[in-house]
């Protein structure tokens, strides 16, 4: 039996082939993936992870899509993007302590709401921020001085080769925009730690940030949010419009004429024109402030440099470990 037909055995897996990633990313760019598996539940999962470790095939996560940029020439293996059982959200609440157990494919968007309503604090940093619960964890999301690690108890995932993990808060290790998972683990679901509080008082922290946000950041074209991290002591967006290159556009890419740390797709963009603005602005900061940028954004795909790919090629553990 070959692979496509063993995946279609696969209760609770979804799979497409050569599927056009672009409108599974905000910045609605992307070639296709050779297989785009939609998984539904854990077992679904598990058993998938085997059938990829099997035939060696490689394998990246997509969420939301809101912080990747996919190349045009698309992602060869597989693509897997967590559903239905993997969008349920827990609350508890114990002696005002609140602990959500937070599927990971669950929006935060969604959740930041949900939280509000219920009169739970702890999440209103993440209103504006689009994206999954589970990416969110990856990047460590965060604004405003906030970021997801500091509400953060446990992570529940599993490892490429469907292994159930769980990380508690201490064994993790979070950076800015990063939570340095061992490499190919797949977050499945987030326990997350609120306090209590009055639902109005969140709603009007929630509303401040949303009028803040809109201050600041490009609105109408797709993009992945922040192109760059923030270097020390300093703004990218700065450093790039100090560099001349708000409003810069490589095809109909372009640098935001809003914050310059953003690319827009003006309409039919390519991957490679946004690395080129991308490219484009590294060197001019670095020829300019002596500062090295480094992508924020997470590369998907086939990309003419070696390992860039952004995927995980499973491989069976062998028995000394
Ligand atoms: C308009 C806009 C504003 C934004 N503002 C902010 C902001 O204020 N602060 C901020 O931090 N970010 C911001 N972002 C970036 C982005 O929203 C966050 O990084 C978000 O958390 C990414 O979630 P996602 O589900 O879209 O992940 P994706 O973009 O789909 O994936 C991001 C990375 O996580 C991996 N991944 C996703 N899900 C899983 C999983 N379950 N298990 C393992 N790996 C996984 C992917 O492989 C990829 O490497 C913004 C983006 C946009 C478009």
């Amino acid at each position: 039996m070959d692979t496509v037909d063993e995946l279609k055995l696969i209760s609770g897996l979804k799979v497409k082939l050569n599927e056009p990633l672009a409108p599974y990313t905000s910045i609605k760019i992307g070639g296709p993936a050779d297989y785009f598996l939609a998984v539904e539940d854990r077992l679904a999962l598990a058993r998938t992870l085997e059938l990829l470790c099997r035939h060696g095939i490689p394998f990246c996560l997509l969420g939301q899509g809101s912080n990747v940029l996919v190349s045009d020439r698309g992602v060869r293996g597989a693509v897997l993007r967590l559903g239905r059982e993997f969008k349920e959200a827990l609350w508890t609440e114990d002696n005002g302590a609140v602990v959500a157990l937070v599927g990971a494919a669950y929006p935060v968007s969604r959740l930041v709401r949900e939280a509000a309503r219920r009169g739970y604090s702890g999440l209103e940093f993440a209103e504006g921020i689009p994206g999954s619960v589970g990416g969110a964890l990856v990047m460590n999301a965060g604004a405003y001085g906030s970021e997801i690690e500091k509400i953060v108890d446990r992570v529940e995932g599993v490892t490429a080769q469907g292994e159930a993990v769980g990380l508690e808060r201490g064994q993790m290790l979070f950076t800015y925009r990063s939570s340095n998972l061992p490499p190919g683990t797949i977050v499945t679901r987030v326990h997350l730690r609120l306090t209590k509080d009055r639902a109005e008082a969140v709603s009007q922290r929630i509303r401040d940030l949303v009028t803040r946000r809109k201050k600041s950041q490009p609105s109408g074209y797709p993009n992945s949010g922040s192109m760059f991290r923030n270097p020390p002591g300093d703004f990218a967006g700065r450093l790039i419009e100090a560099a001349g290159l708000k409003g810069r556009k490589i095809g109909t890419a372009q640098i935001s004429e809003r914050h310059a740390n953003f690319i827009v797709n003006l309409g039919g963009a390519k991957a490679d024109e946004v690395r080129g603005l991308m490219e484009l602005a590294r060197a001019e900061v670095r020829k300019r402030f002596g500062v090295e940028l480094e992508p924020e954004v997470r590369l998907l795909g086939e990309w003419p440099e070696e390992n860039t790919s952004g995927a995980y090629i499973p491989h069976r553990r062998n028995r000394t470990g």
